[in-house]
């Protein structure tokens, strides 16, 4: 595809940017094709970090069709409306990735690993997009490389006070640019679970290959297609996420614009993602793990029939998990959940659940989602401690991806009752 032809494609694409509403997605966002084929529905869905504070008069909320369509030409999997990010991404966004061993964790086995391939020196520029609060980032600055984050949010002020330096801004080839003239061109940049975010992604694909060195290497993490359909985690699919990428749709869209992966893995974080490693073509070679982990992808009819199957799962996984909170509630069980990630709003408004049958969800202490309501919902969120000195009859983990993380620590601190996670099959632990 040549820049002018991906210029059309991009063209044909409408911008929920600036709109301050939301443009259905009629064209695939990467390669412009059309019709796309819706492959399932959740519903209406509110924005899942839009939280009123408890007590708040409730107001009217905007909800969004939830629909999620496959290309099949590039084979990406994407959603069906893309909603403007200031409706999605309010700065007051309460999201954090220190908060998470897992992540912490994944963050810094991705530092270990990308040091030791490409032999990162100190002079070496580490550029991070959508940097959130520097966890990543300060694994490279620990490892005395030079480290840069562009976050817009203002969770940046927080990486900021951690000696992160942070530039508040959407990336954007402009910025991409601005940086560029102070800092120089970067050895390594990542994208770490906001690759799916941003709209307008062959512009950030541009700016990124801007700002790279001409050996300098992309590594990019992404919530793993394959890994959400065989674990059904539909509850992952939210406005943030645009897109759903196998190996082959993302080094699809990479190779537009003369980017080659050349290595690939899976990784646990998020319930199962990938980290991809690119650069310019011919610039690096290219390991087994890509032909591998492409060889199990389907494709074409054989994805379109996988869809479908995962559409059945989804619709099974919903009344078997009412069927089981109805037991409890005919047994006049308390149910409370434990945590309130962005997927616990999918969860928790495709299944219609309200406070009459959730009397709270628990966040650990110092969460900037304590003291408001789930997403559309008037289920109040609330700091970890009620639950040791309430001891509801049942808790149902919406964290579920981490529950190995989390149920022992709250046995270990006194949780008596029943725990459930919801999916990928309701069960008590
Ligand atoms: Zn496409």
């Amino acid at each position: 595809m040549s820049r002018k032809e991906m210029e059309l494609a991009g063209a044909k694409v409408a911008r929920a940017a600036g709109s301050g509403a939301s443009v259905p997605v009629e064209y695939c966002q990467v390669c412009g094709h059309a019709p796309l084929v819706k492959v399932l529905s959740l519903g209406y869905m509110p924005p899942v970090n839009q939280m009123v504070a408890i007590g708040e008069v409730p107001r009217q909320q905007p909800w969004f069709p939830t629909d999620l369509l496959h290309c099949a030409k590039c084979e990406l999997v994407q959603l069906g409306l893309a909603v403007d990010p200031v409706i999605i991404f309010p700065p007051e966004y309460p999201y954090t990735s220190g908060t998470t061993k897992l992540l912490r964790d994944n963050f810094a086995d991705l530092h270990r690993e990308s040091a030791a391939m490409l032999g990162l020196g100190a002079d070496d520029l580490v550029i991070d997009l959508g940097s959130n609060d520097g966890t990543l980032l300060s694994n490279f600055k620990n490892g005395g490389h030079r480290v840069l984050g562009i976050e817009p949010t203002e969770v940046g002020k927080i990486a900021d006070g951690r000696g992160i330096p942070t530039l508040m801004r959407y990336f954007t080839p402009e910025v991409a640019a601005e940086v560029k003239r102070e800092h120089g061109p970067a050895r390594v940049v990542t994208a770490a679970n906001c690759f799916a975010h941003i709209e307008d992604v062959h512009s950030i694909v541009q700016g990124i290959l801007d700002l790279l060195a001409p050996d300098g290497v992309f590594i990019s993490e992404s919530h793993y297609l394959i890994g959400l359909l065989d674990r059904l985690q539909y509850d992952t699919i939210y406005h943030e996420h645009l897109r759903y990428y196998s190996l082959t749709s993302l080094a699809n869209l990479l190779s537009l614009h003369g980017l080659e992966v050349f290595h690939a893995r899976a990784i646990p974080t998020h319930g199962g993602s990938i980290r991809v490693y690119a650069a310019r073509k011919g610039a690096r070679p290219v390991y087994d793990s890509v032909a591998k982990v492409l060889a199990a992808e389907p494709r074409g009819e054989a994805m379109l029939a996988r869809l479908k199957r995962f559409r059945n799962d989804v619709m099974l996984s919903k009344l078997r998990l009412l069927a089981m909170i109805r037991e409890l509630k005919e047994q006049g069980a308390r149910i409370c959940g434990i945590s309130a990630p962005s997927r616990a709003s999918t969860l928790v408004n495709y299944l219609g659940l309200d406070e009459a049958i959730i009397d709270y969800v628990c966040e650990i202490a110092g969460s900037l989602k304590i003291g408001k309501c789930m997403p559309g919902t008037s289920i109040p969120v609330v700091e970890e401690s009620r639950l040791f000195s309430d001891q509801p009859d049942c808790a149902v983990i919406f964290s579920w991806h981490i529950a190995d993380e989390v149920a022992p620590k709250l046995r270990a601190k006194g949780y008596r009752g029943k725990l459930v996670t919801p999916l990928p099959v309701p069960r008590e632990l």
